[in-house]
Order: structure tokens, then C-alpha cells, then sequence
């Protein structure tokens, strides 16, 4: 079968490879589709260690071909989407319910081999079956989704609060349509790329947008609020210079997610002042721990839209152009790879 393999740095090649075997607690998934993330971007510059060669892709969906000996809850033929996450159930996070920040935690697609590729084996647990009207290109988007349900179950939006959200890629553009259905008043979404983006996010729901590269975010959020600032800032660019205008957007007592990932030695500038005489509440958002589910059903109940998210599709063999387009500069939103 064939498979895109991670040997290192800026070198990954599609080869024939070993079917993988589905150990009796395992399922082995054929891959419909699987999306690129910035964490794939950043493993294949070598910004990111991992040890190749890998299979890489996280975010993936298919179909069930064959179940191992132990699996219970699942059968051949079934339509998943995968949970790339597993967790230890030992370390001190484990047993006090905080699974996704276990220190031994393990990944599909970053510590064990992924979906870019024919088939994967998959553990019983990370698997969820899709109902029917939900397509396995929308699913790839599952895993993403969850991600900003915890983001947003931390915040605690309420119906009425003011959401400002910066970046306007897949995951600006989920946090925009669900802080929307969770009740949000007002959500602007800000982004320094382009207007086409900011279109499209209106499009999705935004009431309002900012374009960052002309004109100052910070200041504007404040004017169109009196002064007052933001009820909630969700922070979905990684960028320092976002995250920080993120902190000064809130309002005095408001909540910031931090959701995206920024470099590892990225600093930001912040007065300990602000956020101790404004009682700021900062938040960071890391994985899904059981928001799969909710996903799931938010899409398919038609409420998030995923497939407007998708913006290209490539094939097995020209995944590396997939990775190129991302690098080029292009407008893109989510980039899928259908093996
Ligand atoms: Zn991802
Ligand atoms: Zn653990």
C-alpha cells in the first residue's frame, strides 16, 4: 500500500509500503481523508521533533476494513473519524481526569504512524462512528473542531457576550461559527491576510471584520465598543504580536483563550498590571479532551459548516504539492489529502 513517509527535515516521499496490521485492541481504518495541520507544516521544517521515519496526518476520517480480536464497539464497515490522541491513563494528569495534558501523551499521525496514507491502525477508543449524512471530508474536520470546543468550554461564552476572534484560517473560521451558535451578540473576527478571507468570514457568520494590515485591531475593537473592549478574545493565529493584541482587546474582567501555537521561544510583552487590575482571565487551549462527540453532532446538525473550509483536495501522490501550496502563499483554508 502506499503511504507518504516522514524520514526528516524537508524530506517526505510517497513509497510502497507494509500494510499495517491492527493489533486486537486496534481497528484498522482505510483513510478517505486527512487534513494538513500547521503542526504537519511545521514536523516537515523541522520545527517540530519527530523521530522519521513516520507517517504523519491527524485529522482524518475512512472506513473500518478490518477489527481486531478485543474491539467490541465496532465493526467492519463502520465510517469513523479518528481521535488521534492516547493517552497513558497512569501519570498524575491521567488520574485526575485531565488526560490531554498527560505527560506520556501518544499521537496518530505524530508519535505512531497516520492517515497519510491507505490504511491506519487505530486504537478501539479513538474512534468515532459517523452518523450517515456526515461526509468523510467534513469529519476530517472533526478532530480540529473538538479542539475549539474545549477552547470555548474553558471561556465559558454566554449568550450575549461580545467575541472577538483573531485569525481567519479553518480554526478562526470554527471559533467564529461557534461562538456564534453558543450566543455570542457580536463576533468579529480579525485577520492580517486579506479581504477575500474576511469575506468569506462574514459569509460564515461574522457580524463584523478587521482587516490587521490596515488598521490597528486594538484600538478598533475598543472604539466599537465604547472603549469597553471585548466580553471574550479567542486568540486562533499563534502570532506573538496577535496574542498580545488579544490580552489588550479584552475588557476589564473579560476572558482570553489562547488557542494557537505559537513558537516554542516566542515571547510576548504583557503588563502583569493590567491583567491583576483588570481580573483578566487568560486561558490556554490544548487538545480535546472528550469533545469528539459534540463535534460530531455539531456538524452534523448543519450548525458548523466544515466542507466551506475545505478549500483544496490533492490525492496521495501530490502531497507534497498539497504542503506547497500551503508554503507559496496561496489562499488556502483546510487542504485535504484523499488517499
Ligand atoms: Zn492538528
Ligand atoms: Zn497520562
Amino acid at each position: 500500500l502506499k503511504a507518504a513517509i516522514f524520514h526528516g527535515k524537508e524530506n517526505m516521499k510517497v513509497e510502497e509500503v507494509e500494510s499495517p496490521k491492527a493489533k486486537h485492541n486496534e481497528v484498522l481504518v482505510e483513510v478517505e481523508a486527512c487534513g494538513i495541520c500547521g503542526t504537519d507544516v511545521h514536523i516537515l521544517k523541522g520545527e517540530y521533533p519527530v523521530n522519521g521515519p513516520l507517517i504523519l496526518g491527524h485529522e482524518a476520517s475512512g472506513r473500518i476494513v478490518e477489527v481486531g480480536k478485543e474491539v467490541e464497539t465496532l465493526k467492519v464497515g463502520d465510517s469513523v473519524a479518528i481521535d488521534p490522541n492516547i493517552f497513558c491513563g497512569k501519570c498524575y494528569f491521567c488520574r485526575i481526569g485531565e488526560a490531554h495534558l498527560c505527560r506520556n501523551l501518544k499521537a496518530v499521525g505524530v508519535t505512531r504512524n497516520g492517515a497519510f496514507a491507505e490504511y491506519v491502525a487505530v486504537p478501539e477508543e479513538n474512534l468515532y462512528k459517523l452518523p450517515k449524512n456526515v461526509s468523510y471530508e467534513e469529519a476530517a474536520l472533526a478532530e480540529p473542531l473538538s479542539c475549539c470546543i474545549h477552547g470555548v468550554d474553558l471561556a465559558q461564552i454566554k449568550s450575549g457576550d461580545t467575541v472577538v476572534v483573531l485569525g481567519a484560517g479553518p480554526i478562526g473560521l470554527l471559533h467564529t461559527q461557534l461562538v456564534r451558535i453558543l450566543g455570542a451578540s457580536k463576533v468579529t473576527t480579525i485577520t492580517g491576510h486579506n479581504e477575500e478571507k474576511l469575506a468569506f468570514a462574514r459569509k460564515l457568520g461574522a457580524d463584523d471584520t478587521i482587516n490587521a494590515s490596515l488598521e490597528d485591531p486594538v484600538s478598533k475593537v475598543r472604539a466599537s465598543s465604547s472603549g469597553i473592549g471585548a466580553d471574550v478574545v479567542v486568540e486562533a493565529t499563534g502570532n506573538p504580536v496577535a496574542v498580545e493584541q488579544a490580552i489588550k482587546m479584552a475588557r476589564r474582567g473579560g476572558r482570553v483563550i489562547i488557542f494557537g501555537c505559537a513558537p516554542e521561544k516566542a515571547k510576548i510583552e504583557v503588563s502583569p498590571y493590567i491583567i491583576n487590575d483588570s481580573e483578566l482571565m487568560i486561558f490556554g487551549a490544548f487538545n480535546n479532551p472528550y469533545t469528539m462527540s459534540r463535534a460530531i453532532r455539531l456538524i452534523g446538525s448543519g450548525k458548523i459548516k466544515t466542507k466551506h473550509l475545505i478549500s483544496h483536495e490533492f490525492g496521495l501522490d501530490n502531497i507534497l504539492k498539497a504542503f506547497e501550496t500551503i508554503r507559496s502563499g496561496t489562499l488556502y483554508l483546510k487542504i485535504l489529502v484523499k488517499p
